[in-house]
């Protein structure tokens, strides 16, 4: 009798948390195999090998060494593990990582030049070793691609011979498509046979991600909501044609959130411990977060907490064009973010002209995310659209009920506050929609007006205290789809 084969995957990504970190892809691909592995399957992250990665990893052994294909350079191919104990393969090129900077930018913010030959060969490598011909004896059932930087992954291996694979894309951010001239195929040493309205070209150039979507054998964002959004334009983003074409291999997966890092009973930023159990002491840090901020000592002013990057994506113009109106509900403002230079001048100024009732603090700040989670009353998200999201997630956690634009994950994340959602005890916050001025304050009234009544404010906080935010559910699901991708073909 046969044995049964251990469910094996690739996870491809250009970066991890907490090694190499500039957004939401670093969270999941830190998180996710780990409730993978927690689930029996068996994890291997590939990743380049930057400085902070050769820094951070400290035992590593080498595996295999690869020749040089079409412009790629030839790299060595390490092994080691994550600081979460996950299997790494890292792809060690000096030539094309070992610089400073960013994985994706120089110093100065200017992407790198050749980000097509180091992202280029992170997916060979990992065709290579999802392939009939890979170096080394271990094999993946499964290559789990991220983002636009791992998209050409499932092209390479689509031209190889022998038994492979199959492929997931995974879309975190479809903003960004890596896109380049058409001539990087052939430094690429793709075929050009590739090049092709049916393969890796999009509007006479090359798009990474274009061949992602084209080439997987499955489709997954991280939430449902947003896997409908991107059928359409704008959200597709140019590439609603082809999602919709590929709607039945496309699926939503909710992100999970770290919920050892951000829990009210033990976070360590915060000024009081907390759960569902002992709310009233979450007023203390309230009291705290008005301090630190320089905000009046005002119990019963609710407080709107919001944290996030100040760009276009987040709205957060739109909080600043209601501040007035904000401010005279009466509410306080407690604002973290970095970003548009123009938007953090016009928040430091608000916070100048109405003292004791706007704290602004511009810049990264772990601790204060954390603090504004637990102090703040309301949590405020106008994001114009939003894969996912997570401090939504967070602020329910925290007993924060969150206000949210109604589109993308925040739409599968927050339960509104209705009639029907009070009685069976399900409401966790409040959706407005569209996304204007007027939506957006009918949505915070609405929220202050329940804040005044005590009594269904401590249930909408119960109701998303006790709901399930874990990587576990999310690590299920992708569980159900590698398996069902494998009982499609013969074992
Ligand atoms: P995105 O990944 O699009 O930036 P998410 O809501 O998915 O948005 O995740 C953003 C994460 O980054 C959250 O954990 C949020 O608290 C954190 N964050 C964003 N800006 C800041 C900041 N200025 N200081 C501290 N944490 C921040």
């Amino acid at each position: 009798m046969a044995a049964k084969r251990k469910l094996s995957v690739l996870f491809v990504t250009s970066e991890v948390a907490p090694l190499v970190k500039t957004g939401g892809l670093a969270d999941v691909s830190g998180a996710l195999p780990i409730a993978l592995m927690a689930q029996g399957v068996e994890v291997r992250v590939l990743m380049p090998g930057y400085p902070a990665v050769m820094e951070g990893v400290k035992a590593k052994g080498r595996l295999a060494s690869l020749p040089a294909m079409g412009e790629l350079p030839g790299c060595q191919l390490l092994a080691g593990k994550l600081p979460g104990g996950v299997p790494l393969l890292i792809v060690d090129c000096p030539q094309l990582y070992h610089r400073p900077g960013g994985p994706y930018q120089d110093i100065s913010g200017k992407d790198w030049a050749d980000n097509d030959l180091r992202f280029g060969l992170l997916c060979y490598v990992a065709a290579l070793l999802a392939g009939a011909h890979s170096p080394i004896t271990w094999r993946p059932r499964i290559l789990h691609c991220n983002d636009w930087q791992a998209g050409l992954a499932p092209a390479y291996l689509h031209f190889m011979q022998g038994e492979k694979a199959r492929t997931v894309t995974t879309i975190h951010n479809l903003a960004y498509q890596g896109v380049y001239p058409a001539v990087t195929l052939s430094r690429l040493g793709l075929p050009p046979s590739a090049f092709s309205p049916n393969g890796v070209e999009y509007y006479g150039n090359l798009s990474f991600l274009k061949a992602g979507l084209y080439y997987a054998d499955h489709i997954t964002t991280v939430s449902p909501n947003y896997a409908q959004e991107i059928q359409h334009a704008p959200l597709g983003m140019g590439l609603q044609g082809l999602l919709a074409h590929r709607v039945e291999r496309l699926t939503g997966i909710l992100n999970g959130i770290d919920t050892d890092a951000w829990d009210p009973e033990s976070d360590p930023y915060i000024a009081k411990y907390y759960n569902a159990a002992r709310l009233p002491v979450k007023l203390e840090n309230k009291r705290a977060l008005q301090s630190r901020l320089g905000l009046q000592a005002a119990d019963d002013v609710p407080l709107i907490g919001s944290v996030g990057r100040f760009t276009d994506q987040k709205g957060f113009d739109l909080i600043l064009e209601c501040a007035q109106a904000l401010i005279g509900l009466p509410a306080q403002l407690a604002i973290l973010g970095s970003g548009d230079a123009e938007l953090q001048e016009a928040f430091q100024q608000l916070a100048r002209s109405h003292p004791g009732k706007v704290g602004v603090q511009i810049g990264y700040d772990e601790s204060l995310a954390h603090q504004i989670e637990a102090g703040a009353d309301l949590f405020l998200m106008p994001s114009r659209f939003e894969p996912c999201g997570l401090n939504q997630m967070y602020s329910q956690r925290y007993g924060t009920p969150p206000v949210v634009h109604a589109t993308g994950g925040l739409v599968d994340s927050v339960v509104d506050c209705t009639p029907q959602t009070i009685a069976n005890k399900t409401a966790t916050g409040f959706l407005f929609s569209p996304m204007t001025r007027e939506a957006m304050l009918i949505g915070v009234g609405r929220a202050v007006a329940a804040y005044r009544d005590k009594k269904l404010w401590r249930q909408l906080q119960k109701n998303g205290m006790a709901r399930d935010f874990s990587w576990d559910t999310s690590a299920r699901q992708y569980l159900e789809l590698y398996a069902a991708l494998l009982a499609e073909q013969p074992a």
